[in-house]
């Protein structure tokens, strides 16, 4: 847990003035993989570890920023001309100021102190959580308040742009809009989200990172968008109104799939599948049927595993580990594949024993630490006030 009394109080030794705070929480998908660049749904929430901003104006048009977890500062003048791509993590901030700007928000400059508990590159998103709590400090600071749509797509933006990674819009939603207590069910194609109660009276959402990181992520990651593009290609001869996987159902699927290489008829069967299991998932958490829910997680996991081919050894053994153990509902990985992190639906009274095995089971037979992460749906962007410090 961050301690917010302290990140004040080294504000105030550094920049001598007193700030305003401002959190975004990092974020875990819980069910729709692979589905958002085929137009399709995906379920993620909002974590109990977040990003913390102190944030105050300045004077002139510049920003100070110090990062507590790294130990670096830099400043940052909205006066001169813009600087993107300089591989640090300042341009995570740069980028959301200056997309700000370009949305018509004139802003002030700010002094900024940043300190996150969430860990980075776990799949936990703490660039997403980066982004959005910058983007709420500057932009409240300054004397606007900006939509938590326009946020999110800023945030991304900013990272497609000064960073240079081409990511979805998962985690910038849910980061800026998510709700203690719920899911959100997101429509990446018409860009709508849907807060789902998520009942976690018996259980808890359990985050192993399986601390591996497979070269392959990023090669095979644009081989399956071009598998689902070809599969639309095809399937659009016989149904001439699709234009994304997200279109096509399972009757229809069933029905064509004779046309498609067995290759690309394996992909395309994951994402129609985990599109309806991510809508029936939702379905069921709207009933609090979560042995439902952590079916589904099963399936998604073994189709994620067998059809579109992302797991790995080490996800597929944490998956088994948690399988094994007593009071799981339902496991899968988490994030893109070839390593990660998995999540695991655990009923309360099995946590200690669910911790205990896995990370025990895990080592032995990898020789590799897991690290878990144990988390209810928390709030998104906020500002804290004074009296919750
Ligand atoms: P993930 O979002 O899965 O954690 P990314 O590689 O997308 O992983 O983002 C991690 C990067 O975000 C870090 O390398 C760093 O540049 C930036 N970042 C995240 N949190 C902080 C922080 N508290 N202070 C400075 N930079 C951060
Ligand atoms: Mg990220």
């Amino acid at each position: 847990m961050i301690n917010l009394k302290q990140i004040r109080a080294d504000f105030q030794e550094i920049y001598n003035h007193e700030p305003r705070l401002f959190q975004a929480p990092g974020r875990v998908n819980l069910i729709g993989e692979h589905t958002d660049y085929n137009g399709g749904f995906v379920l993620p929430m909002a974590i109990e570890y977040a990003t913390t901003v102190a944030a105050a104006p300045r004077e002139d048009r510049k920003i100070r920023v110090r990062s507590v977890n790294l130990n670096e500062e830099g400043e940052i003048d909205l006066d001169a001309p813009e600087q993107k791509l300089r591989g640090s993590w300042i341009d995570y901030v740069e980028g959301v100021a200056r997309i700000l700007e370009r949305q018509n928000a004139k802003l002030r400059g700010a002094d900024l102190l940043i300190a996150s508990d969430v860990p980075t590159g776990a799949g936990l998103s703490s660039s997403a959580a980066l982004e959005i709590s910058v983007g709420l400090a500057l932009s409240e600071i300054s004397g606007y308040t900006v939509e938590k749509v326009k946020l999110a797509l800023i945030g991304q933006a900013a990272e497609h742009e000064f960073v240079g990674a081409k990511v979805g819009i998962m985690d910038q939603f849910v980061s800026a809009m998510g709700k203690k207590g719920h899911a959100l069910l997101i429509d990446c194609r018409e860009l709508k989200a849907k807060q789902v109660p998520l009942d976690t009276k018996d259980v808890v959402i359990v985050i192993c990172n399986s601390n591996v990181k497979h070269e392959l992520a990023s090669s095979e990651y644009n081989t399956r968008r071009a598998e689902c593009e070809k599969g639309v290609e095809i399937l659009r001869k016989f149904l001439p109104d699709i234009t994304q996987l997200r279109d096509v159902t399972i009757e229809d699927f069933e029905r064509y799939k004779v046309h498609l290489p067995e290759i690309i008829k394996k992909r395309c069967r994951h994402v129609v599948a985990e599109n309806a299991r991510t809508l029936a998932a939702t379905e069921a958490l709207g009933k609090s049927h979560l042995k439902e829910f952590g079916r589904l997680m099963w399936l998604s996991h073994a189709s994620l595993r067998d059809d579109y081919e992302v797991s790995c050894k080490e996800l597929d053994l944490l998956v088994s580990i948690a399988a094994d153990c007593e009071g799981v509902l339902g496991a899968r990985m988490t994030g893109g594949g070839f390593g990660g992190s998995t999540v695991n639906l655990v009923r309360h009274e099995n946590l200690n024993n669910f911790r205990k095995k896995t990370s025990t089971e895990y080592e032995r037979q990898t020789n590799i630490k897991t690290d878990i992460y144990v988390s209810g749906a928390a709030e998104g962007a906020r500002e804290v006030f004074n009296g919750e410090i």
